[in-house]
């Protein structure tokens, strides 16, 4: 039932398919953007289960984002027939995550314990600091935060961490509180997941051997960006058993501010003594005048290790370039592309929109939604992060576990039941006192007649309810009951704008039955914990055809026909926080060449001359990255004259003759098999017969005029023109 080995490898060049069949050894595969280090890693996996050295068991597999790791393994299962589930393909945090839930025992963590993304850690920050009456100003609780994140991050407990003076000793207590108050409530953070993780394989003999017989074959993607503790990690899992194939680009390292650094590829060579570093050099991905560009700007970098990137596909159109009056003029001229492009037979997925930073997104989802063009963000504001879904998921957390301190505090009063601040500050100094969770301190109260604390017995009683009568029902029923009982539909069906939330909160729903689907645990807890790491990148309406739209980091490893990369000015991209940190302007550009490999086929450059940010009007200069680009490979648009009406001048013609691109090479007519005068049919438009052609291979573009619908330029690749 295995598919020959043959096809597995029929598209891959020489250095890829030495790559993919080495044997049993520590690889480094350094290579360039749209190289194919991934399809190499990929194919690698399934070469290791088909030809029998390796049982999908045996195989562990890291990338960066939930979504590539999805992609992973639908490709991996594309190629094999087999079952993908006990595979452990995922994210740092989710294959943490995994290993605690299978050792909770022995990890110190209940067996329901919960994660804390970024906003609930703040808040619990927020709350310890209060507690303690720190002055807010001298001690922020972002900066709390980013101390206790960056000890995690290098290993060390409150208790290991050196301090020198007085401001130290502080962030030393607070961080000690913090830790304290997680192990009361059963919940960790982020970086306590890898942290605790590392933790129990350092002490834990037994299941580091486990792990370290289990795995023969460790594979890490965009290996430039593991920090240091993942390293370290990794390091401890292979031991001394497991060969460990990492990939990754130097120039593609974005994640130095978070502690990762490239020193982990030499760390990586001398460790594990590596003897085979493969390198790539063919890019499979751009066009010449795209690669070209993204070369000639990562060139005015230093230290690099050096690769050149080829491309045997020809120049392709030039990269254009718009320059905009304002932020909204961009977002205007986006959307007139985007609907141009559209029209020629690009699908919306096949198009990006990227920017530097989230706050940008604003003004382009405004434009996007007016002119009615579905788009999804992504990591923008995720789903699991809307408001209404964190009051369910934390109805569901106390359902799972009542000690949760955050959650019962989300949601005590609402919908309101008439508890009070006051109230809830006794009971949190009750808590305190009894060294217990809020919820346990509640049981004791509703005695008194205190008035502050009316409603508190409802409360308790709505929880136990719900916790009895969910206890035998499958996981879309819990949520559906909780929906109902919590009195959360209730809630928003009264409220004005609540169709949105309403919808929402039914996605829940969906949500809940397709993780029941997909996952092997299909708990109440085990859907919490995906909950909490599933970064959004499964929003509401998924499916649908669709624009993407995303910060230049959630886009590394992807690739799009078209990519639009807005707010190219000084003090945006490159961020004006770069300015103060050593390193930032390179760190920055690779950020850069990141976003100008993303495209295929299609690059736009925009920047805006002022631009509404953060509440005020900037007057801004074009990026100094739009001048380390050679003007030869560019081509700047002027905005169409307004006097014109648009529509008319896009129904029938094309927008680049309209701004005076040269439309017609010499290697104009070079799309095979079709000419001039012929007449085809296309499944929406119906019949025509074409007037011109333009471009070649994927980019073969051809004019038809159609009976009814009037002229139109389509993209063969995606037309799908039947001739007659
Ligand atoms: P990045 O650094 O951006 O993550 P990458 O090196 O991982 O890029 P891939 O995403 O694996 O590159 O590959 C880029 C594109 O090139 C993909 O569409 C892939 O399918 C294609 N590709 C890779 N190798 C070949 C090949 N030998 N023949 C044809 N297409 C290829
Ligand atoms: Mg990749």
């Amino acid at each position: 039932a295995l598919f020959p080995m043959s096809s597995l490898f029929s598209a891959l060049n020489p250095e890829q398919l030495e790559a993919v069949t080495l044997p049993h050894q520590p690889v480094l595969v350094l290579a360039g953007a749209g190289s194919g280090k991934t399809r190499v890693l990929t194919t690698r996996i399934a070469h290791l289960i088909q030809s029998g050295q390796v049982g999908p068991h045996g195989i562990l597999a890291v990338t960066f984002t939930n979504k590539a790791a999805k992609e992973m393994l639908v490709r991996i299962s594309s190629m094999l027939p087999i079952n993908t589930h006990g595979m452990w393909i995922g994210t740092f945090h989710g294959l943490c995550n995994r290993m605690l839930r299978a050792h909770y025992q022995d990890a110190g963590l209940p067996q329901s314990f919960q994660i804390l993304d970024s906003a609930d850690q703040l808040a619990v920050t927020k709350r310890i600091l209060k507690s303690l009456g720190a002055d807010d100003e001298k001690f922020p609780a972002r900066q709390v935060q980013w101390f206790i994140n960056n000890a995690k991050e290098e290993g060390l407990r409150a208790s290991q961490v050196e301090t020198y003076d007085d401001f130290a000793r502080k962030m030393v207590e607070f961080y000690l509180c913090y830790e304290q108050q997680c192990n009361k409530e059963g919940v960790v953070d982020f970086a306590e997941l890898l942290l605790r993780s590392y933790e129990l394989l350092t002490r834990n003999e037994i299941i580091r051997e486990h792990y370290g017989m289990r795995f023969r074959h460790i594979l890490v993607d965009e290996f430039q960006d593991t920090s240091r503790l993942q390293y370290k990690w990794l390091k401890l899992l292979a031991s001394n058993r497991a060969a460990v194939f990492a990939v990754g680009d130097d120039d593609q390292s974005i994640y130095a501010f978070r502690g990762a650094n490239t020193g982990n590829m030499k760390e990586f060579e001398r460790d594990f003594r590596v003897s085979k570093i493969i390198k790539l050099e063919q890019n499979y991905r751009s066009h010449g005048n795209i690669l070209d560009a993204a070369n000639a700007l990562i060139r005015n970098n230093s230290g690099r290790l050096g690769k050149n990137l080829w491309t045997s596909e020809g120049h392709g159109e030039p990269i254009r370039v718009y320059n905009a009056a304002t932020d909204f003029d961009e977002a205007a001229f986006i959307v007139e592309e985007v609907k141009s492009l559209h029209a020629e037979g690009v699908p919306l997925s096949q198009m990006a929109l990227l920017y530097r930073s989230n706050a940008q997104s604003r003004v382009l989802e405004h434009a996007l939604f007016n002119a009615s063009l579905a788009y999804r963000v992504y990591g923008g504001m995720r789903f699991f992060e809307r408001q209404e879904i964190k009051h369910a998921l934390a109805y569901l957390r106390l359902i799972a576990n009542p000690d949760d301190d955050n959650a019962l505090l989300r949601v005590v009063n609402f919908p309101t039941r008439g508890i009070g601040l006051r109230g809830l500050e006794q009971l949190q100094d009750e808590a305190e006192r009894q060294g217990s969770s809020l919820w346990s301190a509640m049981l004791g109260t509703g005695k008194g007649p205190d008035r502050q604390k009316k409603g508190i017995p409802g409360f308790v009683a709505l929880i136990d309810a719900m916790r009895g009568a969910c206890e035998r029902l499958p996981l879309p029923e819990i949520v559906e009951h909780m929906l109902e009982h919590s009195g959360l539909t209730a809630h928003y069906r009264a409220e004005r704008e609540g169709a949105d939330r309403l919808e929402n909160l039914n996605e829940l729903i969906n949500a809940a039955a397709s993780f029941v689907h997909e996952a092997e645990d299909d708990t109440l807890v085990a859907f919490l914990g995906h909950a909490s790491l599933e970064a959004g990148e499964h929003q509401a309406g998924g499916g649908q055809d669709a624009l993407q739209l995303m910060t230049v980091h959630s886009a590394k490893g992807l690739e799009f026909h078209s990519v639009f990369l807005s707010g190219l000015e000084e003090g945006l991209f490159p961020h004006d926080n770069s300015r103060n940190e050593a390193g930032g302007l390179e760190e920055e550009r690779r950020l850069m060449y990141v976003a100008l490999t993303r495209a295929r086929r299609r690059l736009y450059l925009s920047f805006a001359q002022s631009r509404m940010l953060h509440g005020q009007t900037r007057y801004n200069v074009p990026s100094r990255f739009l001048q380390e680009i050679p003007d030869r490979l560019l081509k700047s648009l002027q905005p169409v004259q307004k006097t014109v009406s648009r529509n008319q001048q896009r129904s029938d013609s094309n927008t680049e003759l309209a701004r005076g691109m040269p439309a017609r090479g010499p290697e104009g007519d070079s799309a095979p098999g079709w000419r001039i005068g012929q007449n085809v049919i296309h499944a929406k438009f119906g019949a025509g017969v074409i007037i011109n052609c333009e471009g070649r291979g994927a980019d073969a573009r051809v004019e038809v005029r159609f009976g009814r619908a009037g002229t139109k330029w389509l993209l063969l690749e995606y037309a799908k023109l039947i001739p007659v």
